[in-house]
């Protein structure tokens, strides 16, 4: 359950120190707390990879975005481990590099707001979430009406949002919550075409990598968040 993973009281209490070192070193407090205060160290994570899986897509962002802080979120405990390990393989690996990215294991539905600020995200993923085929079972997606609220809060104006499946069905769900709500809004074609990210989609995630060894088809509904008036 929930209570095996300390969750943080406030975006404030995540521990940036223990997630990007390099960035944030610890040693010594005093003068990371006057860093802090001249706005050296206000760098904050920008990108989250909600249900990251085996942390494909945060390893190819990684050296994309070199001064991106990128962090993925996941329930499952083992998967969890095996990210933070790969990350810290490749940090050894590659001196330098990788320090931008890193994991934590929570329950992306629950407590997003605990983890980030109002507009603080510049781009979040949900790449081939569980389907919940049962319509009893849909409050169970990590897309829904509801969540794209705190999805919409979390993301800066302009901000993306990337969704993904192989499920045709839930596909078509997400599309439809997207282009229902009134603080998204559809990137056009010539966009999808520029952005680097979006072929990404498949060819790093290891669910991805799996459909396109299948020769299966995808659905993905791609929208930036917009303002509402009093935001302008
Ligand atoms: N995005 C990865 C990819 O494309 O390879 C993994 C996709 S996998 C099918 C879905 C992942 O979401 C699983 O690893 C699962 O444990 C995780 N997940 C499901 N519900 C979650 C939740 N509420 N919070 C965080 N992660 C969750």
């Amino acid at each position: 359950s929930d209570s095996h993973f300390p969750v943080p009281i406030t975006p404030s209490h995540v521990d940036y120190s223990l997630h990007y070192p390099h960035f944030f070193p610890s040693n010594d407090v005093i003068s990371t707390h006057q860093a802090t205060s001249s706005g050296v160290h206000s760098k904050k994570i920008q990108f989250a990879d909600i249900g990251c899986g085996f942390g494909g897509l945060l390893v190819n962002l990684a050296t994309l975005f070199p001064e991106t802080l990128m962090i993925g979120m996941e329930l499952r405990d083992k998967v969890t481990e095996y990210v933070r390990e790969r990350i810290l393989a490749l940090r050894k690996a590659n001196l330098g590099q990788y320090q931008n990215i890193s994991v934590v294991r929570t329950n992306s539905m629950k407590y997003i707001p605990n983890f980030f600020e109002k507009g603080q995200l510049s781009k979040m993923f949900f790449l081939f979430p569980d389907p919940h085929f049962k319509e009893k079972n849909h409050r169970r997606r990590v897309i829904s009406p509801h969540l794209l609220d705190e999805y919409a809060y979390t993301l800066e104006v302009g901000g993306i949002i990337y969704t993904i499946t192989d499920v045709e069905e839930l596909g078509e769900w997400m599309k439809a919550c997207l282009e229902g709500h009134p603080l998204f809004e559809a990137i056009t074609e010539e966009e999808l075409k520029a952005d680097p990210i979006v072929s990404l989609l498949i060819s790093a995630t290891e669910e991805g990598q799996k459909v396109a060894r299948n020769g299966g088809q995808t659905f993905q509904a791609v929208y930036r968040r917009i303002a509402v008036s009093e935001e302008e």
